[in-house]
């Protein structure tokens, strides 16, 4: 099994700012020493609470945020070895702190599809113009080239010729979303993060673009991040999953085994929430107590522990380490 990313100790913070001169009190700590890898090819879903990292990780992940610490690995050809990276070698990329025409050169392979296509295509672009742009900025190529390659991918996804010389809104919101994935495809990339990229349709245009995105994942050999609160998407479409709690990844393993075994006490009662079609089932919902701390001051030791059912004494004190605890299942917690 070989990754196609790769990131060891992983920090994003971002300034929290007061008074008349902007002076620095504080941090919001949104990514906080994460280490996780991605497998070539698979779709890794993310999970948590809103405001819990997700989304930042995953930009940081693509360098649209650059990381103050940690390191990125990143081969678009997947070769990165399961065995922990120290520095680049053999072609693959550390890519935290590269700039310029480097990272430049590196966007071609890592896309993003956002939540609401709404604002994230311009309204005052043509379908032709929006799906061709990462082509001309990119320089890959331009001219009849690049007109030829929206076509082929607007055909891919479900669009055509007709749609070429329209704007934004003469669309549906499925078919806006179709146009964003387009755009996000049209570099031929190996590494995709989709970020809620589902919340903003109703349920029947949902599984057309759930389908939409698992056959252009084999067509294209794509490596998908997935983000979404919604845990039967999640179930889904994920191979794996890994859920984040105030900046920390708490727990990853495969869909299934973590689906019918959660063994992080928020992973359980994030999961206890999941409607159960079987009215004779006899699971419970957790009901957490209070609310999430905040990032800017997040609890020492074990993050979870003002919240968590099982808080001993050492969870005040020492953070837990994500380690695996069952064949492929990490989970970061001192009850294992
Ligand atoms: Fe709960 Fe302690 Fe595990 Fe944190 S480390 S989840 S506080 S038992």
């Amino acid at each position: 099994m070989t990754n196609i990313i790769y990131t060891k100790d992983l920090v994003k913070y971002f300034p929290v700012k007061s008074g008349l001169f902007g002076r620095k009190i504080g941090d919001v700590k949104a990514v906080d020493r994460v280490t996780i890898s991605v497998r070539k090819e698979e779709t890794l879903g993310l999970v948590g609470e809103s405001g819990c990292g997700k989304t930042t990780l995953a930009k940081t992940l693509i360098r649209l945020y650059k990381p103050d610490a940690g390191q990125i690995f990143f081969d678009p050809e997947g070769k990165i070895p399961d065995t922990p990276l120290i520095q680049s070698h053999d072609g693959i990329l550390e890519i935290a702190k590269i700039e310029g025409a480097k990272l430049r050169s590196l966007r071609r392979f890592m896309q993003i599809v956002y939540q609401n296509p709404t604002t994230s295509l311009n309204p005052r672009m043509l379908v032709k113009d929006i799906v061709a742009e990462p082509l001309i900025v990119q320089g890959i190529c331009k001219g009849a080239e690049a007109e030829a390659r929206v076509l082929e991918i607007l055909e891919k996804v479900g669009l055509g010729r007709e749609h070429l010389y329209r704007y934004p809104h003469e669309f549906s919101g499925g078919q806006k979303q179709r146009i964003a994935i387009a755009r996000a495809l049209i570099t031929n990339p190996s590494f995709v993060i989709l970020d809620e990229p589902t919340s903003s349709v109703d349920v029947s245009v949902r599984a057309s673009l759930l389908e939409l995105f698992k056959e252009m994942q084999k067509k294209m050999n794509l490596t998908y991040l997935f983000i979404s609160h919604d845990l039967s998407i999640i179930e889904a479409i994920s191979d794996r999953i890994a859920v984040m709690y105030l900046g920390k990844v708490v727990e990853l393993a495969e869909t299934k085994e973590i689906f019918n075994n959660p063994l992080h006490p928020y992973t359980q009662a994030l999961f206890s929430a999941i409607p159960v079609p079987d009215p004779e089932s006899k699971r419970k919902r957790i009901l957490l107590p209070g609310e999430p701390p905040s990032p800017v001051n997040p609890p020492i030791g074990c993050r979870f522990h003002p919240r968590c059912l099982y808080a001993m004494e050492i969870c005040k004190q020492v953070e837990p380490k994500l380690v695996e605890v069952r064949p492929k299942h990490l989970v970061a917690c001192h009850l294992y």
